[in-house]
């Protein structure tokens, strides 16, 4: 019995499991296993797969069965349920197994080449914990923070958590005790255990990275993110999948690492939208995450301060437990007062209106630090012609070219295609072209006038391009050499810091009008967080609060703000709610999104028309294709296709046949589908 058949999944589009022979070399007696990886040939290429499933026999032809070249055997196989998990997750996304399991894995670890990983496993090897069991300092926990742990770490098998917290309210140290509990509790039964924390972005690691080291210091700590160089990569992985590493935490990606010894999960801000991959495998981690604590029938816990509506539609049916932690933690530390500028009385004709800036001045005066939010990156997002009416559209997109002074060029945000800025207007020869609107660029120009003296930072994907300038940048704010920080999204999550006490938002009225129906929860949550930014560090004992928050807008009136200003999450996720179940959105409805791309608009659309007749069934129901909102990116037309059911199962019963039938038509046009869209 020397020779076998494995099947083995690889990164393919279509199908991608395929069946190998395997016949042992000279003396190798080591029997293949389930969850190892192998080097396989596949076309003229070599490349490296994962076996699925042994067996004696096989329908593929003899003639036309292959070798295994090598199977990873200094590698431990990965687990069933890892593989299980990527099963569910290829299933439910209806993606074949192969580019669920694969593309996930360190670059290194997919090599045809083995000197990365050997050189990578005697690493691991030779690393020792270098932590001292040295002093650890754990504050107090208050009632309410008490009460969240002492459920987290009381509740047996699976049990999903919501931490419902505000901003300020030390969902941290929430985290940090729990996860504390489960290891100690483990340790104690002489078992290793693994907690998993995701974070939403790589620039909000660095912060919990260091206090989870500080509270951890004799345990493994690996970090799992894309801007790791890939040995670095590869280490950190392997530490995971041996369950070395006590504590790992990571992006989205990490809830795709293979974690044999995994006992609590965490998901930070679980309401924020990168939690969602926007490319290929179009997954929902904090969902994934769900789905994996269910699996290994252990807690998971969803932190923040304004849930997804779907999370705490959960909390509301009881399908999650809603925790909560209601005031502030820090000493005397308080909920920032939040006003509004009306801008229908005070002009802000360069973007700062007069209250604003006089509120920046205080803050000058005393030595705090203030935060500017204008989540629009660029000088303006678009110049024109008075003579003419020229504008600076995007030759390839239905975009304008955003203008971006500093660097005098012209830039489409969508599909990165750079001009220099025309002296004059290319129909009329105007030179006197003008930029509309405004941008973060171009308010940190008109704060350099207004504040000569002031130490201005401005925080956006343009200004922290190079690896490190973005943390570089969050360390000067947290040193306290800056006054005055200006930024995009970038600036609004969860930084703890600590001289902050004005902030500004400067315009946020553009979200109130857009036709996405998540826009409004979207724009609450952002608002809640960046405000969340001031007065963490309290002040004096029965004083006023000290954090402040100043928001310009036209629409005082504005439900959402009235929201905003009593620090009201539920009334707003209430009132969401009742929207949505009037209206019949989710998470009343479930929805999976077929979208196609081709030359000419037409072709996508009879593409989606051809679709949408493929098949009827009960419960679902086929939207009319329409165009994307933003119709052409880069020369290339797009439309979609909304499915729609009440019921899930009903929803993954249609979508796996449909999209067998889909391929089936062998379209040369790109297509791709999205279950669960958050843009539609
Ligand atoms: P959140 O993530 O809920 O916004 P953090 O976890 O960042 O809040 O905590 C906010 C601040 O409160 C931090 O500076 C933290 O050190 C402090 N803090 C947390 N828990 C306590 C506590 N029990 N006693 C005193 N300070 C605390
Ligand atoms: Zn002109
Ligand atoms: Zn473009």
């Amino acid at each position: 019995m020397t020779r076998r058949i494995l099947t083995i999944a690889l990164d393919t589009p279509l199908d991608s499991v395929f069946d190998y022979r395997f016949s042992p070399a000279g003396d190798d007696r080591s029997a293949p296993q389930i969850g190892q990886f192998a080097l396989v040939p596949f076309g003229r290429r070599e490349v490296i797969g994962l076996i699925v499933d042994i067996k004696q026999t096989t329908d593929v032809d003899d003639a036309r069965l292959r070798d295994v070249i090598a199977i990873r055997t200094q590698l431990e196989p990965v687990g069933h349920d890892w593989i299980a998990l990527c099963r569910f997750a290829a299933d439910y996304y209806q993606r074949p197994l192969g580019e669920v399991a694969l593309p996930c894995l360190p670059k290194y670890l997919r090599a045809p080449k083995t000197v990365a990983l050997d050189r990578a496993l005697k690493k691991i090897d030779q690393l020792v914990v270098a932590g001292e069991p040295a002093q650890v300092r754990r504050p107090e926990l208050n009632a309410e923070q008490r009460a969240a742990v002492d459920a987290i770490s009381g509740s047996s098998g699976f049990q999903a958590h919501l931490l419902f917290g505000v901003t300020g309210s030390g969902k941290t140290e929430v985290y940090l005790h729990a996860a504390e509990r489960v290891l100690q509790h483990e340790a104690m039964q002489g078992r290793t255990a693994q907690v998993l924390i995701l974070v939403p972005e790589i620039n909000l690691t660095p912060q919990l990275e260091s206090s989870v080291r500080a509270r951890f210091p004799q345990l493994m700590v690996t970090m799992l993110h894309s801007q790791l160089a890939e040995g670095e990569r590869l280490r950190q992985w392997i530490a995971a999948h041996q369950g070395r590493a006590g504590i790992v935490l990571g992006t989205r990606l990490s809830v795709l690492a293979s974690l044999p010894a995994l006992r609590l999960i965490i998901v930070d801000e679980e309401h924020d939208p990168s939690y969602k991959q926007q490319e290929g495998l179009r997954y929902s981690a904090r969902d994934l995450a769900v789905w994996r604590a269910h699996q290994q029938r252990i807690p998971a816990v969803l932190g923040s301060a304004t849930p997804s509506i779907e999370s705490w539609q959960h909390a509301q049916t009881g399908r999650y437990r809603l925790l909560r932690l209601s005031q502030r933690a820090a000493a005397n530390a308080r909920l920032p007062q939040v006003g509004l500028i009306d801008l229908e009385r005070h002009k802000a004709p360069d973007g700062l209106s007069p209250p604003l800036v006089a509120a920046l001045r205080e803050r000058l005066e005393r030595g705090e630090q203030s935060l500017l939010f204008l989540n629009r990156r660029g000088y303006a997002p678009v110049i024109h012609c008075d003579a003419c009416g020229w504008i600076s559209n995007c030759r390839r997109c239905t975009a304008f070219m955003v203008l971006h002074k500093p660097e005098r060029r012209l830039r489409c945000h969508h599909c990165s295609l750079e001009v220099r800025v025309p002296v004059s207007c290319p129909t009329c020869g105007n030179v006197d072209l003008q930029p509309l609107g405004r941008g973060t660029q171009r308010v940190e120009e008109h704060l350099q006038t207004l504040f000569p003296e002031a130490r201005i930072l401005r925080i956006d994907a343009d200004s922290t391009r190079r690896k490190g300038s973005a943390q570089a940048a969050f360390e000067a704010v947290h040193r306290g050499d800056v006054d005055i920080l200006l930024g995009t999204q970038m600036v609004a999550k969860g930084h703890d810091f600590q001289r902050l006490t004005l902030v500004g938002v400067i315009n946020p009225d553009t979200a109130l009008f857009s036709q996405d129906y998540r826009a409004g929860e979207r724009l609450f949550a952002q608002l809640m967080q960046v405000a969340g930014r001031a007065g963490r560090a309290g002040g004096a004992e029965g004083a006023a609060p000290v954090g402040e928050v100043l928001l310009q807008t036209r629409y005082p009136q504005h439900p959402l703000y009235r929201a905003l200003l009593a620090h009201d999450y539920v009334g707003f996720a209430e009132s969401t709610l009742a929207e949505r179940r009037a209206a019949g959105l989710p998470p009343f409805v479930f929805q999976a999104l077929l979208r196609a791309e081709s030359k000419t608009l037409q072709t996508a659309l009879d593409f989606l028309q051809q679709a949408r007749g493929l098949m009827d069934a009960e419960g679902i129901v086929l939207n009319d294709p329409v165009p994307m909102t933003i119709t052409r990116v880069a020369g290339v037309e797009r439309a979609q296709l909304l499915i729609e059911s009440t019921s899930r199962p009903q929803l993954q019963a249609f979508l796996k046949p449909w999209v067998q039938a889909l391929r089936q038509l062998k379209s040369r046009l790109r297509w791709s589908l999205e279950v669960d869209p958050v843009d539609i």
